[in-house]
């Protein structure tokens, strides 16, 4: 599949006091001597800038089903061997938007958003779980497992589905939106509804997964980063290699914003680009424990403190309520080799960001919000100049939470309470942006008084 490629992938721990190095196919998901997040680490192509982007360029026109994935078209970046089978829905490809009332919404001259939701299942979670399904299927793995607040359960359904695996998924009761969950059963995975919230269930799958009968497919498999990265590639390749100042993405999990920095940095090593973008991640005030780590932290500071998690983390944008995220070191160090910032923003602020983002004629889901939301604060800060060229990276299709938008555009949104602390008033999410359906009479003299009135 690569002939490209020189000498052999391998898996690597991150912790600077260890770096042990194990072969490509163990199967393992954390360092096995010091408990570290692995890196996988490609031997990248021996081949000239120029040619390399010739060749992905290429592929663009090829019939060819790795060339038509917007991720193995890439595979020069991957760690697999000439001729390995891949399991895709020719996922990737995904478009690139300018959005002028977003960027005027964040007081920026101009934005780009990359639509990571126009994958095959909705989400950016395809351009990952393409790459770690292939190495389950490499590896001989007969079922597969996930925790997952919605759209991984929907991907690796669908993905494990195509690979004839059996897929198990764990997701929080009453906490999926309908949209992910009917996914799941569609693709006929079995899904297992928890009592708890997604860090109980990533718990679950981790100690589930001890079992070597049984693959671990959340983002703390290394594979899933993999592919991911590609995302880096074909964003600069649609730029033309212009290196955009800055790149902002949501932050759950925080595979994501991992997976972004990792795929700049090779492309930075391989002389495609000559500098990183500025990668900033933004959270939900309610579920951000990477934002408070990383804002009350010097560098040096942060090599020594660990993330504290949020025990019970509260958001509507429910791809992003993780108290705990697995991969914050990885992404800690994208935003700080890249000179990034991570911040959190409110669920008004969410809201309202997504409504514009639709107005542009784009729609996401909420949790992909938080890149407009936050990039609005970081102008407001002075972080970012309005001049400076930006990418928000949306995540999330805009029919993944319907419920969600419905509610908005009604003035019907709450934001939950357990605590009951809180009254329903000081609970409502204003529908600043609202845009309610009219009940009219089914006359055309009615229909026209609207028109007139617009
Ligand atoms: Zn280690």
């Amino acid at each position: 599949m690569n002939a490209a490629k020189e000498g052999k992938a391998l898996q690597r721990c991150i912790e600077r006091s260890c770096g042990a190095k194990f072969e490509i196919n163990k199967q393992i998901y954390s360092c096995p001597r010091c408990g570290g997040l692995l890196d996988v680490v490609v031997s990248l192509p021996n081949i000239n800038g120029l040619e390399l982007k010739a060749l992905w360029k290429s592929r663009l026109t090829s019939m060819d089903t790795h060339d038509q994935s917007g991720v193995w078209r890439f595979r020069e970046l991957l760690p697999f061997p000439e001729e390995s089978p891949i399991v895709t829905l020719l996922e990737g490809n995904t478009p690139i938007y300018d959005a002028p009332r977003s960027a005027r919404y964040s007081g920026l001259k101009a934005l780009q958003v990359k639509h990571q939701g126009m994958n095959p299942t909705g989400s950016f979670k395809d351009t990952g779980i393409t790459v770690a399904i292939t190495q389950a299927k490499l590896l001989g793995a007969k079922t597969v497992i996930c925790a997952s607040t919605g759209n991984t359960a929907a991907s690796l359904a669908a993905y494990s589905a195509r690979a004839d695996m059996q897929c198990v998924i764990l997701v929080p009761h009453g906490q999926v939106s309908h949209a992910k969950l009917s996914q799941s059963l569609d693709y006929d995975a079995t899904v297992l509804e928890i009592d708890g919230n997604f860090d109980d269930a990533m718990q679950l799958v981790s100690e589930l997964a001890e079992d070597t009968s049984i693959y671990l497919m959340n983002s703390i498999n290394p594979f899933r980063i993999e592919g991911q990265k590609t995302v880096a590639a074909e964003l600069l390749e649609q730029t033309d290699w212009q290196v955009s100042e800055h790149v902002v993405v949501p932050g759950g999990n925080l595979g994501n914003s991992s997976a972004l920095g990792k795929g700049f940095a090779e492309l930075l090593e391989l002389g495609l680009i000559d500098r990183m973008p500025r990668l900033s991640v933004v959270q939900a005030d309610g579920a951000a424990p990477f934002a408070r780590l990383l804002s009350n932290s010097t560098i040096e500071q942060l090599r020594r403190e660990a993330l504290v998690p949020v025990k019970d983390p509260q958001t509507l944008a429910t791809a992003i309520k993780i108290g705990a995220p697995v991969s914050w070191k990885k992404s800690a160090r994208a935003v700080i080799d890249s000179g990034g910032w991570v911040v959190s923003v409110s669920e008004q602020e969410i809201a309202d960001a997504k409504a514009i983002i639709g107005r542009d004629g784009i729609g996401c889901e909420p949790a992909s919000a938080t890149t407009v939301a936050g990039l609005k604060k970081l102008v407001a800060t002075g972080r970012i100049d309005p001049a400076e060229s930006a990418i928000a990276i949306l995540t999330g299709h805009a029919l993944k939470d319907t419920d969600y938008t419905i509610k908005y555009h009604r003035e019907a949104l709450f934001t939950h309470d357990r605590a009951r602390a809180r009254s329903k008033e000081e609970r409502h999410i204003r529908g600043t942006f609202a845009n309610s359906p009219k009940r009219v009479k089914a006359s055309k003299e009615a229909i026209l008084r609207v028109i007139e009135h617009m």
